[in-house]
């Protein structure tokens, strides 16, 4: 479904991605793990079309997307941040992709309340945003980023404001969710623990590179190196 070959982001001179190859096949579910600064987030907006690059080539269903813009390419994006929007209600903000892609309003409004059924937030369309918990927040920001359909959809740090506990939870109900969604899915964390709960395959970055790309079984059992090793808190 989607393919980096040499993709390569430079800020200043410095490679922020420097010669990325990652491949994710239909239905993957993909963690990237590693430290704060390595290139996580600038990967995901290089895929989603808001980062460019300037060197090498981002793919989807084999079609090379330079210069498709962001809303063309049929992927859906959290951020971090999970940036709601404080002034709409929820229904609002699930509700607000949807529109971007000209559903019609009847449709809209079904579609908002399939998604909060299927974050387990039934009836909270009328709710203001200020009035939710950061955990139901982050199940708007999810319901939001599966409105269009995305054929692939790319989280960045989902979970990254709860505490332990409710990342637990979630972090097993997203897996049943996306498995029975069929959904694709390229999920940055800096969690091993979450990226080896929810994922098929884990891919650990350091400075801008891939250090390793394998199951989390793989991965866990047999670090590339000891930067990987060190990384997944193993002692020399
Ligand atoms: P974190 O875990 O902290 O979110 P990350 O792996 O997502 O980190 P990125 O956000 O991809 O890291 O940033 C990688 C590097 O690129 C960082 O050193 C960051 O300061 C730098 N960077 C990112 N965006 C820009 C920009 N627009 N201009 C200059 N430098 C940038
Ligand atoms: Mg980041």
């Amino acid at each position: 479904l989607l393919s980096l070959e040499g993709a390569t982001v430079r800020f200043g001179g410095r490679a922020v991605l420097d010669d990325v190859g990652l491949g994710v096949a239909e239905h993957e579910i993909v963690c990237v793990l590693g430290p704060s600064g390595s290139g996580k987030s600038t990967l995901l907006r290089a895929v989603a079309g808001l980062q460019p690059l300037d060197g090498g080539r981002v793919l989807l269903d084999g079609r090379d997307q330079a210069g498709v813009p962001a809303h063309k390419r049929g992927v859906g994006l959290m951020f971090q941040d999970h940036q709601l929007f404080p002034q709409r209600d929820v229904g609002g903000n699930v509700g607000f992709g949807l529109r971007m892609h000209g559903a019609a309003k009847e449709q809209q409004g079904q579609r908002v309340r399939e998604l909060l059924d299927l974050v387990g937030l039934p009836g909270a369309g009328h709710r203001a945003v200020a009035s939710l918990s950061g955990g139901e927040q982050q199940r708007v920001a999810l319901a939001r980023a599966l409105a269009p359909r995305p054929r692939l959809l790319m989280l960045d740090e989902p979970l990254g404001q709860l505490d332990r506990s409710l990342r637990e939870r979630l972090v097993v109900e997203l897996r049943e969710l996306f498995g029975r969604l069929g959904t694709t899915v390229l999920a940055v964390t800096h969690d091993q623990g979450e990226a080896f709960a929810l994922a098929d395959r884990v891919v650990v970055m350091r400075d801008g590179r891939i250090a390793q790309s394998g199951t989390p079984l793989d991965v866990w059992q047999r670090p590339a190196d000891e930067f990987v090793a060190r990384f997944l808190g193993f002692e020399n």
